[in-house]
């Protein structure tokens, strides 16, 4: 059932989404060689705690491996998505994407960003600058009386002819009171294809990018998605709302992009 919100429903959705770019602003000013995940993970749950709200990733059920024990995903280099922070020290040249859920005011925030460790080599930047890029036509596309697919299209194939993979067993997703409602938004698709774009569907596009094959698996923590070939893995995440019209987005890399500047 996809439930189209208000006005007022856009706009608190908007400040948990904001919490969740003030967040991950706090941890791009500490992510550096010898920082551990769990570091981030630490001051994540401060943050959005001392911001009253909940990091709603904490706690999600999982049959296959018990309810996820931190506040943020963090993964690290082949990690796709769900990696568990840990104290094993961040290295010069990983990349660890930092995947971030608050619930405030009953509404959901939900944004991911891929941060550089140090020096990392440029082959690798080049994916996360191609995943960034894509998150973002992506979201140019989604604009009301487009289709589902013309989004998953424009992720697709930005990556793929750039010679990437891209994750078909993860997709995007609708969000509102909970983390993910309906619709999913897969990362691929035909364009023309699926539901209509209407005003107020709220969605998170989440494109999740390899360097190598598309083919991933989970390791026996029941969470940790990596690739099956080894090589490194981006994720970007943005919520968005369709309103007047046009994609707004919720979520902002702005408070990341101040301390990073512009690296992709
Ligand atoms: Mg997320
Ligand atoms: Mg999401």
């Amino acid at each position: 059932m996809i439930y189209l919100k208000t006005e007022d429903e856009i706009e608190l959705l908007r400040q948990a989404n904001l919490l969740v770019g003030k967040t991950l602003g706090e941890i791009a000013r500490i992510i550096k060689e010898g920082v551990t995940t769990r570091q981030i993970d630490k001051l994540a749950d401060t943050f959005i705690r001392d911001n009253h709200a909940v990091p709603t990733f904490k706690g999600v059920p999982n049959p296959y491996g018990g309810p996820f024990p931190a506040s943020v995903c963090t993964s690290v280099n082949e990690q796709v998505v769900h990696g568990i922070p840990t104290d094993e020290p961040l290295k010069n040249g990983d990349i660890v994407s930092v995947d971030c859920g608050t619930l405030l005011n009953g509404f959901n925030g939900d944004s991911c960003y891929t941060f550089c460790v140090g020096e990392v080599k440029p082959e690798v930047k080049e994916l996360l600058k191609t995943t960034k890029e894509s998150l973002y036509l992506g979201i140019q596309t989604a604009i009301a009386g487009h289709r589902l697919g013309d989004i998953g299209y424009a992720v697709q194939n930005h990556c793929e002819s750039r010679g990437y993979g891209v994750v078909r067993e993860l997709v995007g997703h609708g969000i509102g009171h909970e983390m993910h409602e309906d619709p999913m938004v897969p990362n691929y698709g035909h364009r023309g294809n699926g539901m209509i774009l209407k005003n107020g569907l709220c969605i998170a596009i989440e494109p999740m990018i390899t360097m190598g094959s598309r083919e991933i698996y989970v390791l026996d923590d029941g969470w940790t998605i990596v690739t099956r070939d080894g090589k490194p893995a981006a994720h970007f995440e943005h919520t968005i709302a369709i309103h007047h019209g046009k994609a707004d987005i919720m979520s902002s890399f702005e408070e990341v992009e101040k301390v990073e500047g512009k690296l992709y």
